[in-house]
């Protein structure tokens, strides 16, 4: 006779079919858990509160469409040069071709590429827009993203409105080479010219902002705005590490090390950039403040304060 035994497992059979049944009146994505502290959140109530962590602020990535939904006033927003694709002038080809990432992404986004450009109001000025999708390879800048960002600013020139460019990026897209390249002097053109005929541009920088779009119009903007806890900044703190042979701050490359640093000059949290956008485009473009009722409303607005 032996004195331990081990408890019967009556309780820990999870196979089966009717764990399968159960399973199946889940629905997918019920739950949203946060990436930094783990906290588990009902799904619609996290989109809800604009897809930021209610237990520690960690403000989720979000999709072009849902960033229009929350800054553009409801039923406003037209896009433009929706269909406008990349090709493949090199021909390249790594794990995959690069036509094969192109098609997974199309089929995962419902885009065409990784920036989604239109017009739209805030707080009715109407106002040219660019916005990144991370979710299309990385938010990664190719010939479309660089005509398109280029075309809201000439968008933004010809009718003097201002300009709003929101990044979500890694940078240049490796696969189309100088191609990528080029669009950073070709965007950077535009920021000048823009400059020149006193058309405000501003650079909205989400989770995260780096590399070549870094480089180029992101960081050009005559305001710079960025989420909180947002990883901002050209090179990877580790690469900076081992070539300085340096350990740098905990908090290096966040928006607010570079608000402290003289390179960001707003960090504003998701629930207040809409109304944050709508004061200083009044402002920029000469308009008188607007009244909170008189204020339109976004497709998704941010959660009433308690
Ligand atoms: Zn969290």
């Amino acid at each position: 006779m032996s004195w331990f035994r081990r408890p019967t497992p009556e309780y820990i059979n999870i196979t089966g079919p009717q764990t399968k049944a159960m399973k199946d009146r889940i629905p997918k994505d019920l739950w949203h858990k946060c990436r930094k502290c783990s906290t588990m959140t009902l799904r619609k109530e996290f989109e809800a509160n604009l897809s930021v962590c209610p237990a520690c602020q960690r403000h989720e990535r979000l999709t072009a469409a849902d960033r229009i939904a929350q800054l553009v006033d409801k039923g406003t927003f037209v896009e433009m040069h929706a269909n406008l694709a990349a090709s493949d002038p090199l021909q390249f080809e790594d794990k995959r071709k690069y036509s094969e990432y192109i098609e997974a992404s199309r089929k995962k986004t419902g885009l065409n590429d990784s920036l989604v450009c239109g017009k739209g109001n805030i707080g009715e000025v109407p106002t040219a827009l660019a916005v990144m999708d991370f979710n299309f390879m990385g938010g990664s800048m190719g010939s479309v993203l660089g005509e398109k960002v280029t075309r809201a600013m000439e968008l933004a020139l010809e009718e003097n409105i201002p300009c709003i460019a929101i990044t979500a990026t890694g940078g240049a897209r490796m696969q189309e080479g100088i191609l990528s390249l080029m669009q950073m002097a070709k965007t950077s053109i535009l920021c000048a010219k823009m400059e020149e005929k006193g058309v405000p541009f501003i650079s909205i920088l989400s989770d995260p902002s780096t590399a070549g779009v870094m480089a180029s119009f992101a960081s050009l903007g005559d305001l710079i705005i960025a989420e909180p806890g947002a990883y901002v900044g050209f090179a990877g703190k580790r690469v900076i590490e081992q070539t300085i042979k340096q350990p740098l701050p905990a908090n290096f490359q966040t928006s607010e090390f570079q608000r402290d640093h003289g390179f960001v000059d707003i960090v504003c949290p998701r629930a207040e950039m809409r109304a944050t956008l709508i004061r200083i485009l009044r402002m920029m473009t000469g308009r008188p403040a607007l009244a909170p009722e008189a204020t339109p409303v976004a497709a998704m607005e941010p959660p009433a304060k308690d």
